[in-house]
């Protein structure tokens, strides 16, 4: 049996920008009374929402609880910009995992691009998906060198990347810096609205049931099914549960499986179409700690980073001032001209693995459960893949499961 006793983590402070933007959706009801499902997903960000897509896609019976209101955990705080590279160089995962597996998981972040975007025009909803172009720049001679190094090795495995010397960022980008990575195949989403969209189609088409404010607080195995008592003495019947309770994994998991950080957001005021850089491409750099960078329908820059390696929602809160003033100060060592000013900021949680890598499927400890766990600053394309192979494991189809086992 596994009961929860930690209390809730606080996943982030501020005025995450989705949640004004979008406002309050319509909320779920709170569970009042026993229930049975085939599956009861817990968790309903942007991880539980996916895999409710593949499993009401598959026909199969769900339910999804949120202790909070829905998709307000990390989902509303994410930058939201979907990349196929991780955290971790191609190279370095290679000395980690092995070649294969490297490879196999850096074009399962390209491909879970692709998939989204399926999703979203098979369902007809819209996530303010857009296509992007990214910048992966050298913040220095050193990280220019590395990225030589994994130029060679992404080329090799035929991943979709351009190496730009200092004079070619400068002429098509004005960056003035050792170089850059540069793709196509990137994007940007408001991953809040995208979520809600996705739980409110599979509620009007699927059956999907969605109840927020219930806290599962108590598994049981029993014979032949699997039982969660929520917080306030309900239970919830089902053949399996799946796990995608975020950051929150460590009150369902014995072990530590990743490291919680903290991470700091600002958004512009909304800036005029000759004040941005071209294409509107994503940037990241290749200091630690690190700024990404992106824009908004509305036209603003968003920019996050300088992460802080703790999650103490006390401390974290009281350095945002002077991150905000930091994240500018490194903003403008790309662009020295820009008029950038501040209308929004926020911090949060996020986790990281020792490899970069998420950890989906099953537990040894936690017989009838899967896990969707996609840690790192990937966090939403590792959903994707999570949310895909949750389903093709639990109808008996399972494709890559060793990838991101536990035991890896
Ligand atoms: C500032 C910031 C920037 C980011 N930028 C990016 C980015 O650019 N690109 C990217 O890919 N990723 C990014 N990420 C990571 C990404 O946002 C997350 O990986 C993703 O949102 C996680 O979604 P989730 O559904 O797994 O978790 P969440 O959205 O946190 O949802 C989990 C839900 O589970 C619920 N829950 C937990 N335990 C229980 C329980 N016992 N009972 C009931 N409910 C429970 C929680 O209330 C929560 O709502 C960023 C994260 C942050 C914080």
């Amino acid at each position: 049996m596994l009961i929860f006793n930690i209390k809730a983590m606080d996943l982030k402070s501020g005025l995450p920008f989705w949640l004004i933007k979008n406002g309050l959706t319509d909320d779920y009801l709170t569970l009042d009374t026993n229930i049975e499902t085939e599956i009861l997903i817990i968790g309903s960000g942007i991880t539980g929402a996916l895999t409710a897509h593949f499993l009401c896609d598959a026909g199969v019976k769900c339910v999804i609880v949120d202790k909070r209101m829905s998709s307000t955990g990390s989902t509303t705080a994410s930058t939201a910009q979907l990349q196929y590279e991780i955290d971790t160089y191609l190279f370095d995962l290679i000395d980690k995992v092995g070649e294969v597996n490297a490879v196999k998981a850096y074009k399962k972040c390209l491909e879970s691009i692709y998939t989204l975007e399926k999703i979203i025009k098979k369902l007809k909803i819209d996530g303010h998906f857009n296509w992007r172009s990214s910048l992966y720049i050298a913040s220095n001679a050193a990280g220019f060198k590395d990225l030589e190094k994994e130029y060679e090795i992404r080329k090799k495995h035929k991943l979709p990347v351009t190496l730009l010397n200092q004079k070619q960022l400068k002429s098509k980008f004005n960056i003035d810096k050792k170089g850059a990575l540069y793709n196509d195949c990137s994007a940007q989403i408001d991953t809040f609205k995208l979520c809600n969209e996705i739980l409110d189609y599979h509620k009007k088409h699927s059956g999907l049931l969605v109840y927020s404010h219930t806290e599962i607080v108590k598994i049981e195995n029993k014979k032949g099914y699997i039982l969660a008592h929520t917080e306030k003495k309900n239970t919830i019947k089902a053949k399996k549960i799946v796990a995608a309770p975020g950051f929150e994994s460590e009150k369902l998991l014995k072990e530590k499986v990743m490291q919680l950080n903290s991470t700091y957001v600002i958004v512009s005021k909304p800036m005029k179409e000759d004040e941005f850089w071209q294409e509107k491409c994503l940037i990241w750099e290749t200091a630690r700690p690190y700024i990404y960078i992106r824009t908004t329908e509305d036209n603003r820059i968003m920019v996050g980073g300088f992460d802080e390696p703790f999650q103490d929602p006390k401390r974290r809160d009281k350095l945002m001032e002077k991150k905000n003033e930091a994240i500018i100060k490194r903003f403008k060592k790309f662009f020295p001209d820009s008029k950038i000013e501040i209308d929004f900021y926020w911090c949060g949680t996020f986790g990281e693995t020792k490899d970069g890598l998420p950890f989906i499927g099953e537990h040894k400890d936690h017989p009838n459960m899967y896990f969707a766990l996609g840690y790192g600053g990937n966090g939403i394309t590792f959903s994707v893949i999570a949310a895909e192979m949750i389903k093709d494991l639990y109808v008996g189809n399972p494709t890559d499961a060793d990838l991101f086992a536990f035991d890896r």
